[in-house]
């Protein structure tokens, strides 16, 4: 596990990560930037999709990105989800457990994902709780054939995942 501060869009990894709505039509943040870039084809792969139930996962193809694949969670809303913990656990875990099923599929060796803070912007949820769930999280399901880069967008979210990730 390693953490960059950036723009996850940038990224010319097997796999990032969005974080998304349950329309999985597009959105704000991370979510629009990653439309933006990744072009309308992905606005139209995304409609046979028929959205997302929170806490769930579902890849798509990267289109103009670097990366070669999405995967597009949907994170809780903080205030309004009563667990919204699991939630979050359940992002994490969905996206990786999918990533371990492409990696198996394509007979990669190592494959990395990259993830950006979910739920920590426009869903509220406090930024040092969600780093300690995608931190633990991963440790639980590491399997040394997944490298994981959590992808930080300022200064406060680095800081916390540098701190988590040195215990
Ligand atoms: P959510 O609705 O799940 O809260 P947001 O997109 O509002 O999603 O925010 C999630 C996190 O993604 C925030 O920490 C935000 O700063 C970050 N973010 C926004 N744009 C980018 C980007 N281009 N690359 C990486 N992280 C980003």
């Amino acid at each position: 596990m390693e953490v960059i501060n950036g723009d996850i869009t940038k990224l010319d990894v097997d796999i990032i990560v969005n974080a998304a709505n349950n329309t999985l039509l597009g959105g704000g943040g991370v979510d629009g930037a990653i439309h933006r870039a990744s072009g309308p084809k992905l606005l139209e792969e995304c409609k046979t999709l028929h959205g997302c139930e929170t806490g769930e996962s579902k890849m798509t193809n990267a289109y103009n990105l670097p990366c070669n694949k999405i995967i597009h969670t949907v994170g809780p809303i903080y205030h309004y989800e009563n667990d919204a913990a699991s939630l979050l656990k359940s992002c994490y875990k969905t996206s990786y457990l999918l990533a371990e099923q492409y990696r198996k599929e394509n007979k990669l060796d190592n494959i990395t994902i990259a993830y950006p803070c979910i739920s920590t912007g426009v869903y509220g949820y406090p930024k040092d709780e969600a780093c300690m769930i995608a931190v633990n999280t991963i440790k639980e399901l590491d399997n040394n054939h997944i490298n994981v880069i959590f992808v930080c967008f300022d200064e406060e979210s680095y800081t916390l995942y540098k701190k988590e990730l040195e215990k």
